[in-house]
């Protein structure tokens, strides 16, 4: 089946909000397997939307018209079907118990305006809205199917799941296949030597094997479509092995799993716990450590300075003077902050501001370091661009070090 996604809204073409339903849509038409050909945003014009959804309809079987289903003059995704298709707009009663329902559980008499949102082109059927006044449509002509959704988020996302998708699945059961993906993730690598090393397995067709490079770190999807979900399951673990069997050591997590949930994972299987001094990255360790799955009990504190001059300051609790040199300097704090906070680990990510030679652009040098148990370990690295982009480019690194360290005992 292949589809095609008409979004409404002068404001999505004006940059006003952020097109939040396309991605939602996009994934949901994947994972069933409908491939999505075009995807097409028109403002609230009636002439326009109306010759989208007659483009659409020669070149997709199945055509989501989202948004323009409110109550006011500029909603007329209703009227540009039914102009599209040649159709009456009649009344549905049950369309008009949705309307109605929405302004009677609320105690508020319900406007003039909203009652066109009772109409449905002839021979739609009405989908119900149980959390707006906005009932969807669905209307099967010649062959085509076309499916209309409130644009507000909640109500898009909330019809989509729970009508939409287990409609479109009766559809397509006899019709076409089913794809599944998963993604594995990989740091340590990057997208040019991971192109190298599974060149022949990325020209695979089914399954498709696509890299994408993230910040310092690699992500490969690897995309099945087969008849059921064993088949696809199969596909894609076949496909797994092989890629594990050339780079296994790089990956360090599969889907939702993240960095810093996969370090807080390790660092609980171990027992053990953590705490982290940064300059410059501004808490984003901390943050993303505090923020991961379980990491309660395992991440202990985190300290936060902006200018290592702040640290004079911990002298007076006992810190010692720091060290002129960065690396000593650093391994230094993170054995302090693993002390003070008794930690297991501690880490630390400093920072010497560095100007590039000659170059416009700013240079940053950072050093990360880590005392696990009394062993240290640091790593001195140049991180190129602006400040925002160097310290989530540090944080990340960091994470990478110290998963690295944990997973596969290699020293940063
Ligand atoms: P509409 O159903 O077109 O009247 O849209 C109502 C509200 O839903 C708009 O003001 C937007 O805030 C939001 N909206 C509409 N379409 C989208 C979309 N594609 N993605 C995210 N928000 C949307
Ligand atoms: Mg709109």
């Amino acid at each position: 089946m292949i589809a095609e996604i008409i979004f409404t809204g002068t404001e999505l073409l004006l940059g006003q909000i952020l097109n939040t339903n396309a991605q939602y849509m996009q994934q949901e038409l994947s994972a069933m397997g409908i491939d999505l050909y075009y995807q097409v945003t028109v403002g609230d014009n009636l002439q326009r939307c109306a010759a989208a959804i007659r483009q659409a309809s020669k070149r997709a079987d199945l055509i989501i018209i989202c948004g323009g289903l409110g109550p006011t003059e500029d909603d007329i995704s209703r009227e540009a079907l039914a102009e599209a298709l040649q159709l009456q707009l009649v009344q549905d009663p049950f369309a008009l118990t949705v309307v109605t329902r929405f302004f009677k559980e609320r105690g508020v008499p319900v406007s003039n305006n909203n009652y066109k949102q009772a109409l449905v082109p002839q021979g739609g059927i009405a989908v119900d809205n149980p959390v707006g006044t906005a009932p969807g449509i669905i209307l099967e002509k010649e062959g085509k199917i076309y499916i209309l959704v409130p644009g507000p988020p909640p109500e898009f996302a909330k019809m989509v799941r729970e009508k939409i998708i287990p409609y479109l699945l009766g559809k397509m059961t006899e019709r076409s296949g089913l794809i599944m993906s998963r993604v594995l993730k990989f740091c340590g690598i990057g997208e040019a030597s991971m192109d190298e090393k599974l060149s022949d397995l990325l020209k695979s067709c089914n399954p498709t094997v696509a890299p994408t490079a993230k910040f310092a770190e690699v992500h490969l999807r690897i995309t099945a479509k087969a008849k059921g979900p064993e088949q696809a399951q199969k596909m894609i673990d076949d496909m797994e092995a092989k890629v594990r069997e050339r780079l296994g050591s790089y990956i360090y997590g599969t889907d939702t799993e993240t960095l810093p949930s996969v370090v807080i994972s390790l660092i609980s299987q171990k027992k053990m716990t953590l705490s982290v001094i940064e300059d410059f990255t501004g808490g984003q360790l901390a943050y993303q450590l505090s923020s991961a799955k379980g990491s309660d009990g395992v991440f202990k504190s985190g300290l936060v300075v902006t200018d290592l001059k702040a640290v004079e300051l911990l002298k007076r609790c006992n810190w010692g003077s720091l060290p002129a040199d960065l690396k000593q300097r650093a391994e230094y704090l993170a054995t302090a902050v693993r002390e003070k906070f008794e930690s297991d680990i501690g880490v630390a990510v400093t920072i010497l501001k560095d100007r590039g030679q000659g170059q416009a652009q700013t240079s940053h040098k950072f050093v990360m370091a880590a005392d696990v148990n009394g062993v240290t370990m640091s790593r001195e690295m140049l991180l190129w661009g602006d400040r925002d982009d160097a310290a989530q480019r540090a944080t990340t690194v960091t994470l990478m070090l110290i998963w690295r360290y944990l997973e596969h005992g290699i020293k940063f």
